[in-house]
């Protein structure tokens, strides 16, 4: 059966690579169940020889002139932009998320990143330090790429986390070996290809697939000197640990569940349009989301009413479809876990269901998707009259799944939102400024907004707290992660210090 999309295979060396495993599998369009291309199953001496190329091509890149890299990485984004509703079509049918939030946010997003670390790069971002010391002597630093790195990535935002992972990479002069994750691997080659096009050099780019197996065997391969994984927390510790036994450098962006905080003066409108962005959008399958809505009690019924209208603007349906703002779940395993949840959230946690449910074929009788059982479906759901011990409260459930806490006092809400071992994100709505700083010093996570949420530009350093993970991506501290530092210390004295002279 011919399938819509060619072969993904690998990409070493600068170009397609079939597999030597003989083994594919397919990647699957979650509105439908249909299959959208046949994916090569990179084998143990696959990731070898990707790694071997990334090897061969690291002295010629990392010695490149920054400047130079750079034009060619601004290229690549120029591509990607030029590209982008392609780009946002095939990542519609990989992930499940509708065109209009694949073509507004996810290449965008990933070229705003490669513009910046280009240009950062570019403009002499990657200069060491240099401290005098006495007269005749000083110290210099200067940054150097580490070598071949790693770049493991999730299912939910595909192109985007393989541009943000790859591109402060090679700016920094460092070779990537990036493995996309199974469910969503429509993306990666295309990437591969675009940078080559843009003139990035064979080796210096490349693609291996396959499930979490590959991923092992890249992450404790000898030849990879860093690890950037985003993905769980269960894995981002399996990943790590591997990493540790060959005291590799490791960037981990891993799960939360965020405190979405409502300050008692806040404005209504605001705070439910902004509890909906941190609940919703993506189908709910975004690593910072807040779905701890704390609500003051004495907001907490006006806010659920204009909740409940605002519901009615959550539209599923055809995902080409301009209108449409909520597609399925990415796979079938996932949305075995999130029904598991709101199940347990209204069989054995016991809180009270204010919308959605289990009842999905209801929900899109309204809609105008054919076939929706053949697809990954699942309908917006919010528990209200929450309690932190609940399942649902404590467990990042990755979907769309709303839990409403009430709160008394700014304290409490304070201590209930850390009261957690993750700390991704964090955001207050008020119109107290003075109050919302207050309030976000206090919170136990990497990354918080006031009256916003979700929004995560280029400029932005972002990274978890806690059990959240570890180091950050984006902004100027981003290339950090992808350099390490010489010091060298210049002493024009003449003599050598020592302690072993003549007496
Ligand atoms: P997983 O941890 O299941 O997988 C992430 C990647 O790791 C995939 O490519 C996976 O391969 C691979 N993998 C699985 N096992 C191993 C292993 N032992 N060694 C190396 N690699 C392995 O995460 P999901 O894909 O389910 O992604 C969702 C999670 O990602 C959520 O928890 C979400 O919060 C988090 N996330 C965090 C972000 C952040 O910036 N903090 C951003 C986006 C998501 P395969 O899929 O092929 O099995």
């Amino acid at each position: 059966m011919s399938l819509p999309y060619p072969d993904r295979t690998l990409y070493y060396s600068g170009s397609q690579q079939p597999s030597t495993s003989n083994k594919t599998f397919q990647t699957i369009d979650p509105s439908t169940s249909q299959p959208l291309a046949n994916i090569h199953i990179s084998s143990p001496s696959d990731v070898d020889t990707a790694i071997s190329s990334a090897q061969k091509a690291f002295p010629s890149w990392s010695a490149t002139p920054p400047i130079e890299r750079a034009r060619i990485l601004q290229k690549a984004a120029a591509i990607l932009r030029a590209r982008n509703n392609e780009l946002a079509e095939i990542e519609t049918h990989d992930t499940g998320k509708p065109f209009s939030e694949t073509s507004g946010v996810d290449i965008v997003t990933g070229a705003d990143v490669l513009e910046y670390f280009a240009n950062l790069v570019g403009g002499g971002g990657l200069n060491g330090e240099t401290i005098q010391l006495r007269p005749n002597a000083w110290v210099y630093t200067t940054k150097n790429p580490l070598g071949v790195c790693a770049g493991i990535g999730a299912w939910n935002y595909p192109i985007q986390i393989a541009l943000w992972k790859s591109a402060p990479c090679l700016a920094a002069g460092n070779c990537m070996v990036y493995k996309p994750s199974e469910f969503t691997p429509l993306h990666s080659t295309v990437l591969a290809e675009i940078y080559s096009e843009a003139g990035v050099p064979p080796g210096v780019f490349n693609v291996v697939q396959g499930a979490g197996d590959v991923g092992a065997y890249l992450t404790q391969h000898p030849g990879i000197a860093k690890v950037s994984f985003t993905g769980q927390v269960a894995t981002g510790c399996k990943v790590a640990g591997s990493a540790a036994g060959g005291m590799k450098y490791v960037t981990m962006e891993l799960g939360g569940k965020s405190a979405c905080i409502i300050l008692p003066d806040a404005d209504l409108e605001q705070a439910v349009d902004g509890a909906m962005m941190a609940n919703f959008f993506s189908t709910g399958q975004v690593c910072t989301n807040g779905t701890r809505v704390f609500v003051p009690k004495t907001m907490k019924s006006a806010f659920e009413k204009r909740l409940l209208e605002k519901m009615q603007f959550i539209r599923a349906g055809d995902l080409m479809d301009p209108s449409t703002n909520f597609g399925p779940l990415v796979s079938k395993p996932h949305l075995d876990k999130v029904t598991s949840y709101i199940k347990h959230g209204i069989e054995t946690d016991k809180a009270t269901l204010l919308y959605g449910g289990l009842d999905t074929p209801s929900w899109l009788q309204t809609t105008p998707i054919k076939d929706y059982q053949k697809g990954h479906w699942i309908q917006p759901t919010v528990f209200t009259n929450c309690s932190d011990d609940m399942r649902i409260v404590k467990e990042e459930i990755f979907g769309p799944v709303m839990s409403i806490l009430a709160y008394n006092s700014i304290e409490e809400v304070v201590a209930r939102a850390n009261n957690t071992s993750l700390g991704l994100a964090a955001g207050v709505f008020t119109k107290d400024l003075n109050l919302a700083h207050q309030v976000i010093a206090q919170l136990e996570a990497g990354i918080t907004w006031i009256n916003s949420w979700g929004e995560s530009p280029a400029e932005m350093s972002v990274g978890g707290w806690k059990m959240s993970g570890v180091g950050v991506e984006n902004g100027r501290r981003g290339i950090e992660a992808w350099v390490r530092t010489k010091s060298t210390l210049v002493d024009m004295g003449g003599e050598v210090a020592t302690v072993f002279a003549k007496l």
